[in-house]
């Protein structure tokens, strides 16, 4: 609702109570009530969104064998592991993935080392998760990655950083399409 509407509402709401002729008699507390709640209601700070990210977990970690131990972090975090598959990619599937970086001098050795082994997929779900996600893996360069995070813990090499994580809602919608369908994602 707008503010003009709710102002206008306001004022009407006011005019009833305070023109009328039987003002006093017809002064209803309970509908008081009721316009001071939806006021308040309105102002109130909106509850988190409850949202779905796009997760990998990267050759490194599954040579490894911690895929479990990242998997804990990410569930102590709060997110909810609601899809998941362990694929070998084709070169095409790293390309097609990592097309934003397409460009960057890194981008022939990250196709290289995403096919140079299994990748664990997931799909993860809980409030905020996109920025939670983004906070419980840790910076990209592992040296700058805070103490506790799963690339500070994991993490070989700034190439070799163990998992992947969505940046945005739009790249999580597309990076979730890329990998599953709507019927291998069970909230
Ligand atoms: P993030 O994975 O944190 O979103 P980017 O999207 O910038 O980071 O990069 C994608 C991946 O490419 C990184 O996770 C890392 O594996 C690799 N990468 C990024 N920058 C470099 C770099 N300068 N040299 C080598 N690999 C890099
Ligand atoms: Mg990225």
């Amino acid at each position: 609702m707008t503010f003009k509407r709710v102002r206008h509402q306001l004022y009407r709401q006011w005019r009833t109570l305070l023109l009328e002729d039987n003002a006093i008699r017809r002064y209803n507390p309970a509908k008081f009530k009721s316009l001071t709640f939806s006021i308040n209601f309105k102002e109130r700070p909106k509850p988190m969104a409850i949202q779905r990210t796009f997760s990998i977990i990267k050759p490194d970690a599954t040579r490894r064998n911690i895929t479990g131990k990242i998997i804990a972090k990410l569930e102590d975090a709060g997110l909810r592991v609601v899809a998941s598959k362990r694929v070998k990619w084709e070169k095409a599937d790293a390309e097609k993935f990592y097309a934003v970086h397409a460009e960057r001098p890194f981008f022939n050795d990250l196709v290289a080392f995403m096919t140079s082994g299994p990748v664990v997929l997931q799909v993860l779900e809980g409030e905020n998760a996109i920025a939670l996600n983004r906070e419980t893996m840790g910076a990209t360069n592992p040296e700058e990655a805070a103490e506790g995070t799963i690339r500070k813990e994991f993490a070989e090499s700034l190439e070799a950083n163990s998992v992947h994580g969505s940046d945005s809602e739009e790249n999580a919608a597309i990076e979730i399409a890329q990998c599953f369908t709507e019927a291998e994602i069970v909230g």
